[in-house]
């Protein structure tokens, strides 16, 4: 018996919801390489330039040269290698906290956390636009799932003070990843401090690129030692890959003992962990490369809005366009690649039904040019429509 699979398949073409993945026949960089087509590229989550960064490749070279291609085994059995651990023990140093975990993807991170900390008895307060997965690790957990407004911290806190849950976990984004604005972590805090619930920040998109050493969301807010669980990722602005939770020593312990997601699979590479070890060196003392980036980001605000285009409340790398329907977003960015320029289009369920975007994600491995091109081409599109 075969699934009838073809229905579906049509159904999401008819919504121009059908997804594909392009073949990118260059590195990640500035510019990306796409059927033989050169074009400069606004998609990567490679804020600070150094998934092509020569140090970067000799760490990982110089390790795969000396600890192979594969870990061979889980953390628990055998996989973990020194460069792991001198990883762990770099973030954790890098973030102000006890501890810090490997996992082999943020997505694991945070289905490991949730599942290893919460269960029926407890619940789990989620922004309405968090990532999907730390809305799918809510869901597994079993806890009792409760959404609330984007960053609405008076909503929070009247779900919370309803709540009769054994744990109350408070879950957010620090820079939402589709809009690129920033939780407002100190009110939030406060409100988890008020009704004893313990607050998990998913740094993805800060990491790196916020506060003057690159740590992220909870320095640049100044609630680090508010935030009792940070999960951060190590494929945007660090420029590799795999994730990390770091918190209390008595946390990390909690997580190797419970979290599925970290007992049952493979460490990553030591070579990725050595790689990492350097880039976050680099993002750390390197600040010309946040400098660079929050001058591309004003350039690109302001042109934008000389435009008239519709921008979101984002100080971050991430900066859409809201453009609405999903074909028109289509539309967008398909007229955008005749101009060799590429920008994803973002649709629902990603984001809200009606709220296509375009995704514009800067790099500092970008010029002041490269934004350039991007608005005139932005300004020509506004003409023709
Ligand atoms: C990318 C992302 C993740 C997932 O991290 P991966 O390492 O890519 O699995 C988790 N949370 C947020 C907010 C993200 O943007």
């Amino acid at each position: 018996m075969t699934f009838d699979l073809s229905a579906d398949l049509e159904e999401r073409h008819r919504q121009h919801r059908y997804r594909q993945p392009q073949i990118m026949e260059s590195p990640c960089g500035r510019h990306a390489v796409v059927n033989g087509q050169r074009y400069l590229n606004f998609c990567s989550n490679d804020y600070l330039g150094l998934a092509n960064d020569p140090e970067v490749i000799a760490a990982f070279q110089n390790a795969a040269g000396e600890w192979g291609v594969g870990s061979g085994a889980s953390h628990l059995v055998c996989g973990h290698q020194r460069p792991h651990q001198d990883l762990e023990e770099a973030l954790a140093a890098h973030t102000g906290r006890e501890r810090a975990l490997l996992f082999s993807t943020g997505y694991m991170a945070n289905l490991g956390v949730m599942t290893a900390l919460l269960g029926k008895a407890d619940a789990v307060f989620e922004d309405r636009l968090n990532h999907a997965s730390l809305l799918d690790g809510g869901l597994l957990s079993g806890a009792r799932f409760r959404r609330f407004a984007h960053n609405d911290a008076d909503a929070l806190n009247r779900l919370l003070q309803r709540s009769e849950a054994r744990r109350k976990l408070v879950v957010v984004d620090g820079v939402f990843s589709m809009d690129g604005d920033e939780a407002p972590l100190a009110a939030l805090a406060d409100v988890c401090e008020h009704n004893g619930a313990c607050l998990m920040v998913d740094d993805a998109h800060g990491l790196g690129v916020l506060d003057e050493k690159g740590r992220g969301s909870l320095f640049a807010q100044g609630v680090n030692e508010r935030t009792q669980i940070l999960m951060g990722t190590l494929g945007k602005g660090l420029g590799t890959g795999g994730a990390f939770v770091a918190g209390s020593a008595e946390l990390i312990e909690t997580l190797i003992q419970f979290a599925r997601t970290y007992i049952y699979t493979t460490a990553m590479p030591a070579a990725v962990a050595a790689a990492t070890q350097v880039s976050l060196a680099k993002a750390r003392r390197e600040s010309h490369r946040r400098e660079k980036l929050a001058t591309l980001i004003a350039r690109f605000r302001d042109g934008a809005r000389q435009l008239g285009l519709t921008l979101m409340g984002s100080t971050t790398p991430i900066q859409p366009i809201l453009v609405g329907s999903d074909e028109q977003a289509l539309a967008l960015s398909q007229a955008l690649r005749e101009q060799g320029l590429l920008v994803t289009a973002i649709r629902p369920p990603t984001v809200p039904e009606g709220q296509a975007r375009l995704r514009v994600t800067l790099s500092a491995a970008h010029d002041t040019a490269d934004v350039d091109a991007l608005l005139a081409a932005l300004s020509q599109y506004q003409e023709t429509d």
